[in-house]
């Protein structure tokens, strides 16, 4: 149910369930994996003529699809419930981000530990690529909630697709929700590693030029041959498949 796509401009009932359950279970998802505390974090789903969006502080588990908030272009919303206090860095993320499906906000536990350092992580390995560049950033720090926070996520984020928001937690997104909630899981085990090597000594820094060659290579990462007609360099030098 998660893998669902962005809506179409006019969904129909049974896609706005559909795409409400999907944000609901995403949540579930997010705390059973232990990237996620509590109420803590958000999701939302591009979704109509806007997105639809996680309820403020409402337990998970509770969680009924009439209380997923559909939010406008125009940044009103709908409904009895309100929406996510961090409804202004998905609404930006949507606006600035034609990309993004789906919006995760989180506070997993070492990704929220690392953005307290609020430090730029370096290339300590190759998978820091999965954001989209040669770092991870840390979001300057503001208030939860505030257009300053979101400014500040947007920052962070240009040319990526997930950032540290300081003393606070992450913030990732792709074109669905699955990849978004696969990309905060991601998030959070390099965060792990990189605190884990720095406990153990000074981990050794990839080069441009080495980190060059992943980000070439991860333009087509976890595409099956089908996908990946003149789709530039393979990520995985293939042997030769037997016919
Ligand atoms: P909401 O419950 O309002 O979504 O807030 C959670 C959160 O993470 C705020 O930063
Ligand atoms: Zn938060």
């Amino acid at each position: 149910m998660s893998s669902v796509s962005p809506s179409p401009a006019f969904p129909t009932p049974e896609e706005d369930l559909a795409a409400r359950l999907a944000v609901i279970e995403t949540c579930r998802r997010m705390n059973a994996l232990g990237i996620n505390q509590g109420t803590s974090g958000n999701v939302s789903l591009r979704h109509g003529e806007g997105f639809l969006i996680t309820p403020s502080g409402i337990d998970y588990d509770a969680m009924v699809p009439e209380q997923v908030v559909p939010v406008h272009l125009d940044g009103s919303y709908s409904g009895d419930w309100l929406p996510s206090s961090e409804w202004r860095m998905h609404f930006d993320i949507y606006a600035s981000r034609p990309e993004a499906g789906a919006v995760v906000h989180t506070h997993s536990p070492h990704a929220t530990a690392l953005s307290c350092l609020r430090i730029e992580i370096p290339p300590f390995h190759y998978m820091i690529a999965v954001a989209g560049g040669k770092t991870l950033r840390t979001a300057a720090y503001a208030t939860f909630g505030t257009a300053e926070l979101s400014r500040a996520m947007l920052a962070a984020l240009q040319d990526r697709t997930a950032c540290l928001l300081a003393n606070h937690g992450m913030i990732c997104f792709a074109p669905r929700l699955d990849k978004a909630l696969w990309l905060a899981g991601e998030i959070e085990a390099l965060c792990r590693q990189y605190a884990i090597a720095r406990k153990m000594g000074e981990p050794v820094i990839l080069s441009d030029a080495e980190m060059n060659e992943v980000i070439a290579r991860f333009a087509t990462y976890g595409r099956q041959p089908e996908e990946l007609d003149g789709a530039g360099v393979a990520a995985v030098e293939a042997p030769r498949r037997r016919t």
